[in-house]
């Protein structure tokens, strides 16, 4: 009997094999603009810990800190808030957490 050349399943056109992308519809888009980082567009490098309004717009309304993926800062500047924030929750200009 002669074997069969070897064909993996799925590997028809159009269906599941060669194309990645069309298992992924309704999910989350795989490319998507970064968005660019604050801080960097206006250049500041050290974030004040005693400027609650800019610092407000990173947390949640439970207190937490937003994460650089939702907020769009970049790793330094990211590292730069959360230091700012710790300092600020420190001396109670902002929250731990919210009350419930
Ligand atoms: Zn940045």
């Amino acid at each position: 009997m002669k074997k069969k050349p070897f064909k993996p399943f799925n590997k028809k056109p159009g269906k599941f094999g060669d194309s990645k992308f069309k298992k992924r519809t309704g999910k989350k888009p795989l490319f998507f603009r970064k968005k660019a980082c604050k801080f960097c567009i206006e250049k500041i490098e050290s974030v004040d810990y005693k400027d609650t309004p800019r610092l407000q717009k990173f947390i949640t309304e439970r207190g937490k800190v937003t994460p650089s993926r939702l907020s769009g800062l970049c790793a330094t500047h990211q590292r730069v808030l959360i230091k700012a924030i710790n300092r600020a929750r420190s001396i109670a200009l902002l929250p731990y957490s919210a009350r419930y």
